[in-house]
Formats: structure tokens, C-alpha cells, sequence
């Protein structure tokens, strides 16, 4: 089971923005960062760019999934955007307080502002953006935390992060 921020949480999970390297990711945190992985590479293998994501309830019940779709002409298709509006969609306000963002890239600023305006809860990503380089962006590229203070943010997580890095160089070729 995922598990989540609730309140009465015994405080396992501790709040650390980031730079954890996931002391706090436990079985089933990695089984869902590993489908982030999955849906990286059939993007990245599919033509499009290398990130996926996957959105799942206080149960640990996966909710919705995607992976990017820029390879369409819209650079804002990102997978982390598309579960925030699924979410502002489909779920109401507790439930999305409640539910985690797993992800195998930490989220751009465009996708931790709308999972923030959205109510969304925890994140965990497989690979930080420091670790991956700056994605060439039209804007400045704050961590989630700067973005999105109040959002428990985990990541990266040692062993997987090394799998979202291959898919990143195989993307540029290197
Ligand atoms: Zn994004």
C-alpha cells in the first residue's frame, strides 16, 4: 500500500522537500515508481518524449496514468499536468488531498502549480530535475518547492533514478 499524508500519520513519512533519496519510499511507493519508469520508456519508444506518471488514491489504488504527449506539437502535454486536471475532473477535494503523484521526472514548475491549484497531495518522482540537467524551458525552472512549498515531496530515489537517466540519454542520443 502506498499510503499517504493524513492526518494521525505516525510521522513515518517524514516532510522533507526533496534530497532524500528515498529513505522515506517504501514497497509500494517503488512498484508505482516503477510503472512511471514503464510508461516512460513505451513513450520514449514511441517517438514522443521520456516521462510518465501515475496518480493513485489513500488506498494505493492506481486512479489514472499518462505519459508525455509533446511529441504532438503542444509542449505543455506533459504527464504530471494531465493528472491534475484528471484530478480537478474526477475527484473531490479530499480525495485529491489525499492521493500521490508518482512520477519518473520531478515535476516542471508549469505541472507543480497545477497539482498545487488542483489540491493534490504527496509527490514522489524517481529522478529529480537537478540530477537529469534543466529541461530547456521558455521560463525559470524552480524545484517543486519552490513552486509549490506546501506540497510533501519525495524523490529521488537511489536505484530507479539511474533508470530514468538512461531513458534521458537515450532521448538525446548520448
Ligand atoms: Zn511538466
Amino acid at each position: 500500500m502506498a499510503g499517504s499524508l493524513l492526518p494521525g500519520d505516525d510521522g513515518r513519512r517524514a516532510l522533507r522537500p526533496g534530497g532524500d533519496d528515498g529513505a522515506t519510499v517504501d514497497d509500494g511507493d517503488r512498484v508505482h515508481l516503477r510503472r512511471c519508469i514503464e510508461l516512460a520508456r513505451t513513450t520514449l519508444d514511441a517517438g514522443d518524449e521520456r516521462f510518465g506518471s501515475v496518480l493513485v488514491d489513500a488506498d494505493g489504488s492506481v486512479l489514472f496514468e499518462d505519459h508525455d504527449h509533446v511529441a504532438s506539437g503542444d509542449s505543455t502535454r506533459h504527464p504530471e499536468f494531465a493528472i491534475a486536471r484528471w484530478a480537478a475532473q474526477h475527484l473531490p477535494s479530499d480525495q485529491r488531498a489525499a492521493a500521490t503523484v508518482y512520477t519518473s521526472g520531478e515535476h516542471c514548475p508549469m505541472c507543480a502549480a497545477a497539482h498545487a491549484w488542483v489540491g493534490l497531495g504527496r509527490i514522489v518522482y524517481d529522478s529529480s530535475s537537478a540530477q537529469l540537467g534543466a529541461r530547456p524551458a521558455p521560463m525559470q525552472a524552480p524545484s517543486i518547492g519552490g513552486v509549490a512549498p506546501g506540497v510533501p515531496v519525495e524523490g529521488p530515489v537511489a536505484g530507479l533514478d539511474e533508470e530514468v537517466h538512461d531513458l534521458h540519454r537515450r532521448f538525446h542520443g548520448s
